[in-house]
């Protein structure tokens, strides 16, 4: 049998993952499958035994289940551990071994589009699980200074209650001055709500660099926003083909060159593009 990969998820019909695993194998000259399988809420410990027992090789978790799926873990990585969510798991022994790519796909992002991150001030949109990842992220890299953003102050404080973290609502956005990074974690401006920003133009005057971790559309109207201040602006793509390329590695206890990384995500630009 072709070695077994997969997206466990509740909805997957848009999801880009078959196609980017896919040409992974290809480059690699792989034989294996990547399935999707969307799963109803009470099933998904049932559904990780029964991987378990046909020897899957490794799956990537996603909404509503990186949360979920932790107590199962028989390990868990360090960074799935503080983030407090699993977006990859690995099979071995009779073992689920869980961790979280996102965040390195996130340091990917970062080093590819050049972003310094060190000592910055950093703002986070949304507290949802890639604000998790992106906050972890820089709590590990000695960010100065970190705002996280919400619509629900309340539950937002008892979540990091535990973090060094500035917790407050949009209409406090403006008081937010001498700050880097500006990143979208919330999904306002997603395809086919494309004329929706969770900040209006004028929150931009405040920063440097905008990152949006929407892939669709390529370019929402947050990045036009920020283009339209003179900040640098970066799309999610490369962190979601990133991520992707951090799960394969840990799978296959493989190190991908950068030029393979290069070629899929032109790849899934172009069929973006078309598509
Ligand atoms: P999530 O867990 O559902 O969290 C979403 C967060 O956004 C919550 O804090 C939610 O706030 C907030 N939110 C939702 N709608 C909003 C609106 N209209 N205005 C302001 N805040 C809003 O989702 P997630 O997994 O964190 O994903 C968030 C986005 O990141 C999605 O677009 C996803 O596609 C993208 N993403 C990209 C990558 C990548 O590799 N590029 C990876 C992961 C996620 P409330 O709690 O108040 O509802």
């Amino acid at each position: 049998m072709n070695d077994l990969f997969g997206l466990l998820g509740r909805k997957l019909g848009h999801s880009l993952s078959k196609y980017i695993h896919n040409e992974v194998f290809n480059l690699l000259g792989k034989d294996a499958f990547y399935h999707l399988f969307e799963i109803e809420p009470d099933s998904i410990d049932k559904v990780l035994i029964g991987l378990t027992a046909i020897g899957a090789v490794g799956v990537n978790i996603t909404i509503p289940y990186k949360c979920d799926v932790v107590k199962y873990m028989d390990i868990i990585s360090k960074e799935a551990t503080d983030i407090g969510a699993v977006n990859t798991i690995k099979f071995e022994n009779g073992k689920m071994i869980g961790f979280n790519t996102d965040y390195f796909g996130f340091k990917m992002l970062l080093e590819k589009y050049k972003i310094g991150y060190y000592g910055k001030n950093i703002t986070i949109l949304g507290n949802g699980g890639a604000a998790d990842s992106v906050l972890q992220f820089f709590i590990d890299n000695n960010c100065k200074k970190i705002n996280i953003v919400t619509r629900n102050l309340h539950e937002a404080k008892l979540k990091y209650k535990s973090k060094d973290v500035i917790i407050c609502k949009y209409s406090e956005l403006d008081e937010i001055k001498n700050t880097d990074i500006i990143v979208n974690c919330t999904p306002c401006g997603m395809y086919p709500n494309i004329n929706d920003s969770p900040v209006p133009l004028e929150v931009f005057k405040n920063y440097q660099t905008a990152i949006d971790l929407i892939y669709n559309p390529t370019e929402t109207l947050f990045l036009k926003y920020a283009k339209e201040q003179g900040l640098k602006s970066v799309n999610g793509l490369f962190m979601l083909v990133a991520q992707a390329i951090a799960a394969e590695e840990i799978w296959n206890n493989i190190k991908i060159e950068e030029e393979i990384i290069n070629k899929i995500y032109e790849s899934v630009l172009y069929n973006q593009q078309v598509g």
